[in-house]
C-alpha cells in the first residue's frame, strides 16, 4: 500500500545486484567487493556491518535492487 512499506527492510534475494544511487556503483554478489575483501558469493544483506560503497562511501541504504533483464 505505502511506498514505505519495504523501507528498512532489507529484504533482497541473494543474488541480486545493488547499484548505488550516488555514483552507480553496482554491487554483484557473484564478485564479491575485493576493496572491502568481501568474498564473492557474499549476499548484499550480509556485507559486514559499516559497509560502505567502495567507490563513494555511501552507505548500504543509498542503494537499490538492479532489475535483471527487462
Ligand atoms: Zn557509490
Amino acid at each position: 500500500m505505502s511506498i514505505f512499506e519495504n523501507f528498512g527492510e532489507r529484504r533482497v534475494e541473494p543474488g541480486a545486484r545493488m547499484e548505488c544511487g550516488i555514483c552507480w556503483f553496482v554491487y554483484d554478489p557473484q564478485n564479491g567487493d575485493p576493496v572491502w575483501q568481501v568474498a564473492p558469493g557474499t549476499p548484499f544483506s550480509e556485507l559486514p556491518e559499516g559497509w560502505t560503497c567502495p567507490n563513494c562511501d555511501a552507505p548500504p541504504s543509498k542503494f537499490m535492487r538492479l532489475d535483471d533483464g527487462r
